[in-house]
């Protein structure tokens, strides 16, 4: 299964990467990780980016790109996990082209969806256990406003392509987990094997409510 996740900063996206890496046994590439692990090894590329990082700017594309190419290339002809790529309509495209040409384009664009009260109370209370860089309140909603700026956009993009799927993660992460699984489990039996069906984009968000529990606003 090749998927990449779309969530603000505080979603809950690098949990519930390492839930589904691990459940299908695929490679979890994170940018955000890789780009930090440079920073905190005072590599070149970390000198280079570390400003950005701090400022909670976006990295320049092409810093981004080669990485993921590299990690694309290294997952050929199995599943691939992309968690924080793309950020922006360019990489989107860029990343498309890329993973065309190794046949490693996405089955499925995983989206969180969480209200921003909610984002910035996580992101604070995990400023308090991590000390990020990035994770003071003005960085925070830096960050914020950037993800709906360039990075909510290509969502659009995704459900026209049929691949978006979008799920509820107000509530706690094992329950966002459980259903992610659930919904990734059934859309891998249904395109195993057929990969050509036509597909359509998903909203899950409803199915808590429908089932009777809180709605989130
Ligand atoms: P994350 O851990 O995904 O929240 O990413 C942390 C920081 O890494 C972001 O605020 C950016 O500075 C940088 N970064 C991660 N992924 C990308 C990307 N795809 N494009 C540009 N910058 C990125």
């Amino acid at each position: 299964m090749k998927l990449l996740m779309i969530a603000p900063p505080g979603a809950g996206k690098g949990t519930q990467a390492v839930v589904i890496a691990k459940h299908f046994g695929i490679p979890h590439v994170a940018t955000g990780d890789l780009l930090r692990d440079h920073v905190a090894r005072d590599t070149e590329l970390g000198r280079s980016v570390k400003q950005y990082l701090d400022r909670g700017e976006l990295v320049p594309d092409e810093v981004v790109l080669e990485m993921v190419k590299g990690a694309l290339e290294a997952a050929q002809g199995g599943g691939v996990l992309l968690d924080g790529v793309p950020r922006t309509m360019d990489q989107a495209r860029a990343l498309y082209e890329i993973a065309l040409e190794l046949d490693m384009t996405a089955d499925v664009a995983l989206h969180l969806q969480v209200t921003d009260d909610e984002l910035v109370r996580r992101l604070l209370a995990r400023a308090e256990d991590q000390a990020r860089s990035d994770d003071s309140e003005d960085v925070i909603r830096r960050r914020l406003e950037l993800y709906y700026e360039v990075t909510h956009p290509i969502l659009e993009w995704y459900g026209e392509r049929g691949i978006l799927v979008t799920v509820d993660a107000m509530r706690p992460a094992d329950q966002v987990g459980r259903q992610i699984l659930t919904a990734l489990e059934v859309m891998k039996q249904m395109t195993d094997g057929n990969p050509d069906l036509p597909r359509r984009a998903v909203d899950l968000t409803g199915l808590g409510a429908a089932f009777g529990a809180a709605t989130s606003p």
